[in-house]
């Protein structure tokens, strides 16, 4: 990939242009975004009602933003009365220093986790490192991930870029206990994995989750999964931890239900998913905590086009659709949140002070698939132009765009640019000098016409024609 973008920022056109001339990844990437986009096609076609719970889950999100103190205060209650307690974390340093701690209290050693982007996006795994804390993924996509080193490129099948045959190398490579001749079968792999995490689920004391919702009027969690292992984390361990982003709230019980018909088949391509965990406060025998995540969604709501990316439900639909992600994959956006969605929710939520998060808006080609699909009707082409006006841009080109805009704000000024630009037709080069000649790698220029419309026009347009 060139930079096809006049002042686009470095970094995610240079890891895309990497990731492109790998063709595994390529063939990888498009076999498995198509299964589940066709998938997801087929189960969205079966609800004749489906854009009517589309707006339903967007007016539902809306809301609870627009009262967010209130359902926040509302869960912190309900989640207290149940035994639970809660921790309120402003920022990725807080949240870890409060979950380090109440490992730590717990004398433990390791924990379980179950599949959480917001504990990815905090980078709590390092953290617990640090304080000599394990912490061991169980999902299955996670858990080949981690063995591999490596990060996850998709939301919901963070291996996505890997094929069975890598996962075979990674498990003989990382996990004493399978057999040499392990093949790469699906069901061989799975069974495999099951018996490395089996001995960890029942060793483990301290388990940490995410969580898809809350229920601020019952203080209720839920957690939507297709192999069970997350809910052998939130079930045997004696400690439970979940790190929550506020903004995952829903008012009742019956805005859930907009939910669960929303969600698996955004993201899976079911009807319903398999695993659908609940829980309120302290069960039995069992600790909980609550660590409520702000971490920059307080000032993603305080914009007004931006805060809409708040809606999000991680279905990963977007990502499945996107010409871009099926192209690069999401190692090239450098985020826990990579595609459509990353590209608008990461410069928000970090800012655009680096190279990496001020290219993140323009990795699209604002074809609008990504808006066509979201369960929610994030506007996500509109976020990412809006963002594109906020990047910080080289001083060469906000001097062109003011010239271009006092000339363009004139109708005399436009008119003598015109007459001007056709005088001097011959003279122009067919490729823009210097960092601008990125943009005529790849396209022409326009031609010239010998006479503006305007002229034309003047001089009798269609009537001269005749
Ligand atoms: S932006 Fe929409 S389509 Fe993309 S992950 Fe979020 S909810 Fe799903």
């Amino acid at each position: 990939m060139s930079a096809t973008f006049l002042g686009m920022p470095g970094n995610f056109p240079k890891n895309a242009s990497q990731a492109v001339q790998n063709s595994q990844l390529r063939y990888n990437l498009r076999k498995a975004t198509h299964t589940i986009r066709g998938k997801r096609a087929g189960v969205v076609a079966e609800l004749p009602d489906w854009q009517e719970l589309r707006a339903a889950g967007k007016a539902i999100k809306d809301h609870t933003l627009r009262n967010l103190d209130r359902y926040l205060v509302m869960m912190e209650e309900a989640v207290t009365s149940a035994g639970g307690t809660v921790h309120w974390a402003r920022d990725a340093a807080e949240a870890n220093r409060i979950v380090a701690g109440l490992v730590q209290a717990t004398g433990e050693r390791e924990v379980v986790k179950v599949k959480s982007m917001a504990t990815q996006e905090i980078g709590l795994n390092e953290a617990l490192a640090e304080q000599g804390i394990a912490a061991y993924e169980t999902d299955l996509a996670e858990l080949i991930v981690q063995l591999g080193d490596d990060f996850p490129s998709h939301i919901l099948v963070p291996a996505i870029h890997r094929n069975r045959s890598e996962i075979r190398e990674i498990f003989l490579d990382k996990m004493p206990e399978v057999p040499e001749n392990l093949t790469d079968d699906p069901p061989a792999l799975t069974e495999a994995a099951r018996l490395h995490l089996r001995e960890r689920f029942l060793r483990s004391k301290v388990a940490i989750s995410g969580a898809n919702f809350m229920v601020a009027e019952t203080g209720t969690l839920v957690v939507l999964e297709s192999e069970g292992n997350g809910r052998m984390c939130l079930t045997l361990p004696e400690t439970l931890i979940s790190v929550v982003g506020i903004e995952k709230l829903l008012p009742s019980w019956r805005d859930l239900e907009v939910f669960l018909q929303l969600l698996p088949r955004s993201s899976t391509g079911e009807r319903m998913n398999p695993y659908t965990s609940m829980w309120t406060g302290a069960v039995e025998g069992q600790d909980f905590h609550l660590v409520l995540l702000d971490n920059g969604r307080t000032d993603v709501l305080a914009d007004e086009v931006g805060r809409q990316a708040l809606r999000c439900i991680r279905c990963s639909a977007c990502l499945n659709v996107c010409p871009v992600y099926e192209r690069v994959g999401g190692h090239a956006y450098g985020s826990v949140y990579p595609g459509p969605i990353g590209a608008i929710l990461t410069p928000q939520l970090r800012g655009m002070s680096s190279e990496l998060d001020a290219s993140l808006p323009f990795a699209s080609s604002l074809c609008g698939a990504c808006y066509d699909v979201c369960p929610v009707a994030i506007d996500i082409p509109e976020v990412l132009v809006d963002l594109r006006s906020k990047a910080p841009h080289p001083a060469a080109e906000r001097a062109g765009m003011k010239v271009a805009g006092w000339i363009l704000n004139d109708h005399v000024r436009l008119a003598k640019a015109q007459r001007a630009a056709t005088r001097l037709r011959g003279l122009l080069p067919k490729r823009l000098p210097g960092p601008a000649s990125a943009w005529t790698d790849t396209r022409d220029l326009p031609e010239i016409p010998d006479e503006s419309f305007r002229d034309w026009w003047e001089r009798g347009g269609p009537d001269e024609r005749a």
